[in-house]
């Protein structure tokens, strides 16, 4: 093995560790799952749906509906990943990082995420990733009201068109956009909730954990859940 690829697998293992792992799957439907969801992208539809991601993107355009079209942005952050995942992860808006690359999750929470993906045993290109907010908000200040309900229609399209089995809601935003509650993400988590067709797990920010690592065992814990509920028979 590479010296950077024994580098990378003992940072990994480390983590999976300190998310309170104890062990790795190795049953045949995990290893199986990149087939499974291909063999489900083939799989007609049972509901017309005519949306479709480019057609949400060209929706978009380059959106002047909220303020931040103004305020720096330098480009709207759509989504990424497996058009027809069955995991989706939502976060709140792009950082810095973010609005730089055009991607989400992309600098050291996305870093965080990223490993939160692996620690079960999927990759990032198996998952869709997307914010509630598709521009990054000034100094990475939290998301305003007004730029919530002008943004997150697409997120919903989103969400419809992917129609995952299971979506993470990543921190206080993402929770309360998706779930239209104004607890905090500490009270909205520990549970799986209905939501649009997904069983929804909200869990702890990956910028939260990196300034809280010992919330890793409930992240660790949520995620569990998610990886049981993708698991599972429909
Ligand atoms: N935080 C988020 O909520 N989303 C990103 O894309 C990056 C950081």
């Amino acid at each position: 093995m590479a010296p950077d690829a024994k580098d990378q697998l003992a940072e990994h293992l480390k983590f999976f560790g300190e998310l309170g792992a104890t062990g790795f799957r190795r049953e045949p439907h995990w290893t199986a799952r990149a087939e499974s969801t291909e063999q489900r992208a083939e799989a007609p539809r049972l509901e017309p749906n005519t949306d479709t991601l480019p057609s949400i993107r060209e929706d978009i355009g380059d959106c002047t509906r909220c303020k931040l079209c103004k305020l720096g942005r330098k480009q709207i952050v759509f989504g990424v990943g497996n058009p027809h995942a069955d995991l989706m992860f939502v976060g709140e808006a792009p950082g810095r990082d973010e609005d730089i690359q055009g991607e989400p999750f992309v600098g050291r929470a996305g870093q965080k995420l990223t490993q939160i993906i692996e620690a079960i045993g999927l990759k990032r290109e198996d998952v869709y990733i997307a914010n509630v907010i598709k521009c990054r908000p000034p100094e990475n200040r939290n998301p305003e009201p007004d730029e919530v309900d002008a943004c997150e229609q697409f997120l919903f399209r989103q969400v419809d068109v992917i129609k995952p089995k299971v979506i993470v809601a990543l921190g206080t935003f993402a929770a309360r956009s998706l779930l239209k509650s104004e607890e905090p993400i500490s009270k909205l988590r520990g549970r799986v909730y209905d939501y649009r067709g997904a069983s929804l797990i909200p869990t702890f920010h990956p910028a939260y954990l990196l300034r809280n690592p010992s919330s890793r065992r409930e992240v660790w814990e949520d995620m569990k859940k998610a990886r049981a509920l993708l698991a599972a028979e429909d």
